[in-house]
């Protein structure tokens, strides 16, 4: 992964670019921003550029070619460059220094060494949000004064969550979503996706542009669009509570299936030389390296609700302003003219807001299969009440 291969963090990486070249690397750097922003992608690209043995200039970047290069961009990655995500929810002490009882800690076991492949060692430590406070405090001193060949990278989505006598050690860099219109042209120029796709994924992805571009490399628009356009509009016509529970069980039944689709996809090998996905984990294995798998039903899930409030959005757009409106399911115009008919303005503006606050529910303790069955029993009862999560006892 080349810097030249991120997408939409020019500042970031024209910084970077200019750290490398004139060897003024610090040594500790936290990456914070939004899951699915690029993160590690980023790091990534970073390491491989300060590692290579033959950079160009021109701009600055990784030769691509060289050892240290052709490791980083192999499956197996460079032993120099090693991604650190967390074991289950947290990361441990032990992942760091050896403990009685662990497999030997990478620092105790690499950190001593300078770099053999490339020019430089780099840790990059993925959710640094999740340290325990024993392995935050077992860093502070390597942090500080790592050996000159060894840099550290941390990524987070929550800087908030990591003690300050760490934060106090790294510089800090922001990374900031992709606008719209640019991720769109983005999309079409690389992956030679339709217009209509593209503007699609990019108001659905919420700028987490390693999102929109995972599906956009599929080639075509992912079903579960469709998917939700229909289920969404089997909703509103529904008239009884029989229908709102079946209808519960097939939402949870795509979000499940998108879920996997986006799994499988960012775990197979890049083929265009390296793109800014970002990886939930050392292979991408998110079950296993990256958040538990409760988390991530929950944040599928998540990622659904909006996805049928976008549904809400374009019909309540369609019932009050006429069918030559810009709306999100573009490819779906036809199919949801005709449904904008069926309710009225205010019935959709109901939906949307119950959709959003059972979306602000999922991050809490709620049992997730009574909210969605809750939201569907409102949504096909032709009434929804807007505020039925608001102060329910879930
Ligand atoms: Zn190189």
């Amino acid at each position: 992964m080349k810097l030249s291969d991120i997408f939409g963090q020019d500042q970031t990486v024209a910084a970077f670019r200019r750290l490398i070249e004139q060897d003024t690397l610090a040594g500790s750097y936290l990456l914070e921003g939004a899951e699915s922003v690029g993160k590690t992608s980023l790091a990534r690209a970073i390491a491989q550029a300060a590692a290579c043995k033959n950079p160009v200039s021109h701009p600055f970047d990784a030769c691509g070619d060289c050892q240290s290069c052709r490791l980083a961009d192999s499956a197996s990655g460079n032993p120099e460059i090693i991604l650190i995500p967390p074991a289950g929810e947290q990361t441990q002490i032990w992942q760091f220094w050896n403990r009685e009882g662990h497999a030997s800690g990478i620092l105790d076991q690499t950190l001593q060494y300078t770099a053999v492949f490339g020019r430089k060692r780099f840790y990059i430590i993925d959710r640094a949000e999740t340290l325990t406070n024993a392995a935050a405090n077992s860093l502070l001193k390597v942090l500080e004064e790592p050996p000159p060949y060894a840099h550290f990278i941390l990524l987070t989505t929550h800087a908030g969550r990591i003690i300050p006598t760490i934060l106090s050690r790294c510089q800090r860099y922001r990374l900031l979503p992709v606008g719209q219109a640019r991720l769109v042209d983005y999309l079409m120029d690389r992956y030679s996706c339709g217009r209509e796709t593209a503007e699609t994924l990019a108001v659905l992805s919420e700028g987490r542009t390693g999102w929109a571009i995972t599906l956009a490399q599929q080639g075509r628009e992912p079903e579960w669009i469709t998917a939700v356009v229909e289920l969404t509009i089997r909703a509103i016509s529904a008239k009884t509570p029989e229908i709102g529970l079946k209808l519960a069980d097939d939402f949870r039944q795509i979000a499940n299936k998108s879920r996997k689709s986006e799994e499988k996809s960012s775990r197979s090998p890049d083929d265009n030389g390296g793109i800014a996905i970002e990886r939930n984990g050392e292979d991408g294995a998110l079950s296993q390296a990256g958040a538990p798998p409760d988390k991530l039903a929950r944040s599928a899930l998540s990622a659904a609700m909006n996805w049928g409030a976008s549904v809400m959005h374009d019909l309540l757009l369609l019932r009050l302003q006429g069918d030559d409106l810009p709306i999100i399911y573009r490819s779906n115009r036809e199919r949801l003219i005709q449904a904008a008919a069926l309710r009225t303005p205010q019935f959709y503006r109901d939906s949307l807001e119950l959709l959003v606050s059972a979306q602000r529910m999922l991050p809490s303790n709620v049992n997730v299969k009574l909210l969605t069955d809750t939201l569907f029993l409102h949504l096909t009862s032709g009434n929804p009440q807007p505020d039925a999560f608001n102060y329910s006892s879930y």
